[in-house]
């Protein structure tokens, strides 16, 4: 038998390894290259990761099976973006298939061409053009579809139609008249690279902003930089004059916003300024819209791509800048699955391509602020806001002699009066959602567990129901206590719903705004009350850190916080810095040129130095404070974390595998291990969760332990009646 090359493949499988095949007649697939093949009895689309010659394998070439056949001619992941999958895949010691699946849009895991699949599009005929729409007076649905598809004239596909309240009956009705027609949508032609990129002029630059922004432009390699600039200091005007030096040399830029970024301000922002398509990558895309997104980035059409946490993985004909917006944000970081860091990735990609990347914040996480110091980044710092406006007042109000069921104290509900009095929107800031976080026996002191998680069931009063927020558990309100019969059942604590009836109670006549994530399911919600605020007025806001981020009020002066200390006592190391960042981002959103803002945080640890540091408005001597406690304990950023987590249907099991899995780990390993201990809460969705944190002095040494650790994991009986993840860097603990 004539020795045959091997084609190894990335597998959508759980294990870390490629997996051989023998290839089929014909040309020699390249790698990046999807494929079809059999695996066990199930038949899977893989990806060609090399070819290597016969005497490579390390199985006996009789016993492989070919492939089934090769779908793509071209790859359809280029060898930059496999080389980050491939550096993720070792760095996350994650399975490299799975790594794929998240680097690929849906439709390309499966066997779809990588190519726009052009969609079918309403639009008016040739003698529709001319058709005129006081013919269809009688018909006023017919006439708004006329005058409708005649303003797109390349045509309008299903969503969209819906979304401009379209409807098919009309069209149809067009149709028979012979004015309009379904048709395949026509690619977008390429734009010219080279034509000028700008829609409106860029502001004039501060002297900062200047600095930074001829840094970031005189950069033709890869050089990593930290946007340090205090909230309002303008570092927008930073990106988008950075990215107008690309778009002017005809290359693109990628765009990473939190998820709670990508609101139609930000997009608007970018819109405005530039005449170039932006492409928006966010979670209401069809499978369709997507893949088709990402054939605009891959073919060059996109300039500007602007996405979420995954968008990094966004494939680009013309790569010049990529931007990190709110870096220290935790939505970067992927919570389950394969759990990667997309800010660390934009680092790896941008030194991939060689090209700049900007990490900008008001408020770096300890780790980029490390990176700056150390040298490897490189830090430009904006002080100042834009324009005349000054930094916002931060006070603590000491609320240690506040009785537990009033939620404001008397001075805060003072300044919301003054607030309001003077025609001005104030803001109360709560993080958690709900009427209140628990119900109580005032008899027998039952209180609403949740069966399944070792956590209280929310009260949700307008909708008479009891909610965990931690698997979503529901059930009426009793009318009785279940375990006493008793009726003296009462609430704890507040959340949004509660503030929201108090503040209409003490303001009746005020206009209230509550957005959390129960007032803005609804798709359209969010972007009406936040326009319903910009229509400015004297009002009241409630919500939750879906109203701390990204937004800009302009008629805002105060805002209370409550709970904010929460962080300060919580067993997470990392629950300081976390807090802090949601503070000075609060404390944020008030104040503009000719006002000054004001920040009441509500205390119950007035001394905390740490909380009266930040006070100062000084991030960053906060942060060094912080990062001297770090350095001590050998915490990240001075030391490196891992942590696997293993959860089970009984306690045992997972303490067991993890206990006996770490016993394989030398005992000169240089690692410090931190468990097996139960997780912070133990049970959770009817699971028994325990966990395993291993701290290293460096790098090196963590990553040298883990696949000996992981092999143990797979290896152990009980790895079957668990299921367990590693997660390396972790931010939540
Ligand atoms: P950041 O993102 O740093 O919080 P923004 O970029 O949103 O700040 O800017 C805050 C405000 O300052 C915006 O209204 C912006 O238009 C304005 N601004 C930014 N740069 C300038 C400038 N150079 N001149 C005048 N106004 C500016
Ligand atoms: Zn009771
Ligand atoms: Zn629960």
């Amino acid at each position: 038998m004539a020795q045959h090359n091997l084609i190894r493949v990335a597998v959508p499988v759980p294990l870390r390894q490629l997996f051989d095949y023998l290839p089929v007649a014909g040309p020699l697939p390249e790698p990046g290259c999807r494929c079809e093949i059999d695996f066990g009895n199930r038949r899977l689309t893989g990806m060609v990761w090399e070819v290597v010659p016969p005497g490579d394998s390390d199985h006996d070439p009789r016993k492989l099976r070919p492939l089934r056949q090769v779908i793509d001619d071209q790859p359809v992941l280029d060898s930059d973006l496999r080389e980050l999958c491939q550096r993720a895949a070792q760095y996350y010691q994650h399975p490299i298939g799975e790594v794929l699946q998240t680097a690929l849009p849906v439709l390309l895991r499966q066997n779809a061409p990588a190519e726009r699949q052009g969609e079918l599009v309403w639009r008016l005929t040739a003698r529709g053009r001319f058709a005129d729409p006081a013919q269809l007076a009688r018909a006023p649905r017919q006439q708004q579809a006329l005058v409708t598809l005649a303003e797109h004239p390349r045509g309008l596909s299903r969503p969209m139609l819906t979304s401009l309240g379209l409807t098919s009956p009309p069209l149809r009705a067009l149709e028979k008249k012979g004015w309009a027609e379904l048709v395949q949508e026509q690619p977008a032609e390429l734009t010219d690279r080279t034509a000028n990129p700008l829609a409106e002029p860029h502001l004039a630059a501060t002297p900062e902003q200047d600095a930074a922004i001829r840094a970031i432009n005189a950069s033709q390699h890869f050089a990593p930089f930290l946007l340090d600039g205090v909230t309002g200091s303008g570092k927008t005007e930073v990106y988008l004059q950075a990215m107008a030096h690309q778009l002017t040399a005809g290359r693109q830029v990628l765009v990473l916003v939190p998820e709670i970024g990508l609101t139609p301000q930000t997009i608007r922002r970018f819109r405005t300024r530039f005449s170039v398509p932006v492409t928006v990558l966010h979670s209401g895309l069809s499978d369709r819209e997507r893949l088709k997104a990402w054939c605009d980035a891959r073919d060059g059409q996109a300039r500007i791509v602007l996405g979420t946490r995954s968008a990094i993985f966004t494939p680009l004909r013309h790569p010049g800048l990529i931007i990190v917006d709110e870096a220290h944000d935790n939505s970067f970081k992927q919570q389950d699955g394969f759990r990667y860091s997309a800010r660390d990735l934009a680092v790896w990609r941008a030194q991939l391509l060689d090209i700049p990347v900007v990490l900008g914040t008001a408020t770096p996480a300890l780790e980029t602020l490390q990176q700056a110091e150390s040298g490897r980044y490189r830090a430009l710092r904006l002080t100042h806001r834009a324009g005349e406006a000054k930094p916002p007042v931060i006070q603590l109000e000491d609320c240690r002699g506040l009785p537990a069921d009033t939620p404001l104290s008397a001075r805060s509900l003072d300044a919301l009066g003054t607030t309001l009095k003077a025609n001005r929107q104030a803001l109360v800031f709560i993080n958690r959602r709900g009427y209140a976080p628990m119900l109580l026996c005032q008899d027998c002191d039952w209180q609403s567990e949740c069966d399944r998680c070792d956590a209280h069931m929310t009260w949700h009063r307008a909708v008479r129901e009891l909610r965990c927020h931690h698997c979503d558990h529901r059930r009426p309100v009793p009318a009785r206590c279940p375990q006493c019969g008793s009726q003296h059942l009462r609430d704890m604590g507040a959340g949004t719903e509660k503030l929201e009836s108090l503040l209409r109670k003490q303001f009746p006549d005020t206009r209230l705004i509550r957005i959390d994530r129960d007032t803005t399911r609804r798709k359209g919600s969010l972007d009406a009350s936040l326009e319903e605020i910009q229509r400015g007025g004297a009002a009241l806001l409630v919500g939750t850190q879906m109203l701390a981020k990204g937004h800009h009020f302009s008629e805002l002066d105060l805002a209370v916080m409550l709970d904010a200390d929460a962080g300060f006592m919580s067993a997470d190391f990392r629950g300081p810095e976390q807090a802090a960042q949601l503070i000075l981002q609060v404390a944020g959103r008030t104040g503009r040129e000719d006002r000054t803002g004001r920040l009441l945080i509500q205390t119950r640890q007035p001394d905390n130095p740490l909380l009266q540091l930040l006070c100062q408005g000084n991030y960053h001597r906060f942060a060094e404070q912080l990062l001297s406690e770090r350095r001590q304990t050998g915490l990240p950023p001075f030391g490196f974390l891992a942590l696997v987590r293993a959860e089970s249907l009984q306690p045992q099991p997972a303490l067991t595998l993890l206990q006996e899995a770490s016993e394989t780990l030398p005992l000169d390993s240089g690692l410090q291990l931190l468990g097996p201990i139960p997780a912070p809460m133990e049970r959770r969705q009817g699971r028994y969760r325990s966990q395993l944190l291993l701290l290293a002095p460096t790098r090196g040494i963590l990553h040298r332990h883990l696949p000996a650790l992981l092999d143990a994991l797979y290896a152990h009986p009980l790895s079957r009646k668990c299921r367990w993840h590693l997660d390396v860097d972790p931010t939540d603990l």
